[in-house]
């Protein structure tokens, strides 16, 4: 058809990039398109590329919990023109929601491209201060480590005794006497660790040592009830350290039970229902009769193997302190959870505080064990001291290391008794010459909930480019020990407004470190936020002209080398000064004066219309005409408003 020989023919194709196998192959009508433009010259052998790249869709991987925002940020356009563009296609969606797969497809309809969800999560904006990544080259699967949180009365501690005895396996069921600050329960076959203390107290007094335990959370909401301020405190806490919530909506039995009043309730919190397109899971559950207890358990283990929770057991044994206690019979008893290697009964271990080596081992059922791989909790005796709850160890080799390092440590602590460890407000003035991006942390109390919105609607808007404002926990009400725990675990100065602060609490708060300023008067509040986060951005260095002399005369003076004699035209020269040589207006030479004389006096400054004679340090070559400009280099506190430009 095209004048070739079939091998012709076949080659000519191969050439353009179509793949065919003989002659008779067929081909479609794309590329009998592309072979008959090829042929009459139109086109390259490359050209096949080029119609077959235009003709496939972009794709863009958007991670599993990417926000709006961020995916806005991966096309490389305004969040408001993405917001927009969902809106137009019948989306509400804010830039700080997590996007699903209905926005997904709204975003490939608005942009003709393929929006794909990879498992991979969003990490360098997770407002987490993540876990450390699991070390070693065995990582094995291990159990989550839950801990169960919610509102008082809402039935957290029927929901633990409910999973603790009925999901123990038969041949140990007899055998719970006694707690040691965690259970293992098995659920098909696979094993879940579950803390005792329920609550965010225990949880956010670990997390302020920086130690973080808990991989999921379970939140516990009474479905008769609602979401109470512990509920809201408990959600926080979760996001404040990261870690994953699922849902337990409780008391489904009882007859005024709402439970879709608290999926519309937690859905305002940013908590959407996995089956309204979230991506949290919620279980309707009885705590009382057991409803619904397994699904959760299932979710639980669900989260978990999403998760990856992975810890190598052949490593060296490191872990953290769950409770401890002075025993009177067993002196120092701590129960520890195992974050990765194995704990043997005879390992001589390290804490922050004290250090011992293990005598004996008990597990969450009273049952003598020899070792304890990563995840389980263990009671473990033969401590020299009674460690804090939070507190890391890690397993060493000789008693003399533990000597050594517990000296060390003493020291450090003492030295650090001298400098809080957290911010202050005003200490974000010093922090100008850090040049990467800062944050505020602010915890926010109010007296009404009016006056908590308008100020933090002030507050965020306070925040630019180079610093943000991250409000961790707002609050009606006076400021609690809850708090302040949580400050100090995520760094964060508490504001109130127009509240107390008990002495109770303030105790608390100077032996965390944590700032606490109360303010009676908005604009006050907000200035000094504005003032810290002016002292957080990086200054503008500026320079000061500060005056000229002319080179009039040249000199050779022992032991100074060759000195300008000059006369002062405008401004001052001083010592301190630092200069530019001019010549024909261009700048020859910048540097330090080394000396600066009036007749034989050595002199600090001299001011226009005088004479006098300036050395250069290490520069000798200036000419008679020359202009020296005299600067100085002043650093300019930048104001938020430059910074927002
Ligand atoms: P906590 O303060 O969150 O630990 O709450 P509790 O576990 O002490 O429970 C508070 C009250 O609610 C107790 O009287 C429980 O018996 C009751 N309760 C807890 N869960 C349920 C449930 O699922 N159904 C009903 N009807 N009552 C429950």
């Amino acid at each position: 058809m095209l004048g070739l020989s079939n091998k012709e023919l076949v080659n000519f194709l191969r050439e353009l990039g179509v793949d065919v196998k003989t002659h008779m192959s067929s081909i479609d009508t794309d590329t009998a398109q592309l072979v008959e433009e090829a042929f009459r010259g139109e086109r390259t052998p490359s050209a096949k590329d080029a119609v077959e790249e235009a003709a496939e869709v972009e794709e863009v991987i958007v991670p599993e919990n990417a926000t709006v925002g961020e995916v806005a940020e991966r096309l490389n356009m305004p969040v408001a023109d993405v917001v927009k563009a969902l809106v137009q296609k019948g989306l509400m969606v804010p830039a700080d929601s997590p996007v699903d797969e209905k926005v997904l497809k709204a975003l490939s309809e608005a942009y003709g491209k393929e929006f794909l969800l990879s498992r991979e999560k969003y990490e360098e904006k997770a407002p987490v201060k993540a876990k450390p990544k699991p070390k070693g080259e065995n990582l094995k699967p291990r159990p989550p480590v839950v801990t169960v949180m919610g509102h008082v009365d809402h039935g957290k501690t029927t929901l633990l005794d409910y999973i603790r005895h009925t999901n123990v396996t038969a041949r140990e069921a007899g055998g719970i006497t006694q707690h040691i600050g965690a259970s293992v329960v098995e659920h098909q076959g696979q094993k879940i660790v579950f803390l005792d203390t329920p609550g965010h107290e225990a949880f956010t007094a670990m997390r302020a040592r920086g130690t973080q335990v808990t991989d999921i959370v379970v939140l516990v909401v009474a479905a008769d009830d609602g979401v109470m301020p512990q509920t809201v405190e408990a959600i926080n806490h979760a996001n404040a350290a990261g870690v994953p919530i699922i849902v337990a909506v409780n008391k489904v039995d009882k007859p005024n039970a709402r439970p879709e009043v608290i999926r519309r309730q937690l859905a305002d919190l940013g908590l959407i229902p996995e089956e309204w397109g979230g991506d949290t899971v919620m279980v309707d559950i009885s705590a009382k009769t057991g409803q619904g207890v397994d699904h959760l358990l299932e979710m639980i283990l669900l989260v978990a193997e999403l998760a990856e929770l992975k810890a190598d057991p052949t490593v060296n044994a490191e872990g953290a302190v769950i409770e401890a206690r002075l025993d009177k019979g067993k002196g120092p008893v701590a129960t520890v959870i195992v974050q990765q290697g194995t704990l043997r009964q005879g390992d001589i271990v390290l804490f922050d505080s004290t250090w011992g080596r293990i005598r004996a081992m008990q597990d969450d059922k009273g049952k003598s064990v020899k070792e304890a791989t990563p995840s389980m909790p263990v009671e473990i005796t033969g401590l020299n001291d009674v460690p804090q709850a939070g507190e890391l160890f890690r397993k060493i080799e000789s008693e003399k290391e533990a000597r050594d390092a517990i000296e060390r440590k003493k020291i450090e602590r003492e030295v650090e008794a001298e400098h809080p460890r957290r911010l202050t407000l005003e200490e974000f003035y010093e922090r100008i010459e850090m040049g990467e991006k800062q944050q505020l942390n602010i915890v926010l109390k109010c007296d009404v909930r009016g006056s908590l919105e308008a100020l933090k609607a002030s507050l965020l808007n306070l925040a630019t480019e180079e610093v943000g404002i991250s409000i961790v926990h707002e609050g009606v009400g006076n400021i609690s020990e809850s708090d302040i725990m949580l400050a100090s675990a995520s760094n964060a100065v508490i504001l109130g407004f127009d509240v107390k602060l008990s002495s109770d609490v303030k105790k608390i708060a100077e032996r965390e470190g944590v700032q606490v300023r109360l303010y009676r008067v908005i604009y006050d509040l907000i200035d000094d936020v504005r003032a810290a986060l002016e002292g957080m951005l990086a200054p503008t260095l500026k320079e000061n002209v500060t005056g000229h002399a002319e080179v009039r005369a040249v000199f050779s003076v022992p032991n100074l080398g060759s000195v300008a004699g000059c006369y002062v035209l405008d401004g001052t020269i001083r010592r301190s000064a630092k200069v530019r040589i001019l010549r024909s207006g261009a700048a020859v030479w910048e540097g330090a004066i080394s000396s600066l004389r009036r007749f034989k006096d050595d002199v600090r400054e001299v001011s226009a219309g005088y004479e006098c004679g300036i050395g250069f340090a290490d520069y000798h070559d200036f000419r008679e005409g020359d202009i020296i400009e005299a600067f100085e280099v002043v650093e300019e506190k930048r104001r938020l408003e430059d910074a927002k430009r």
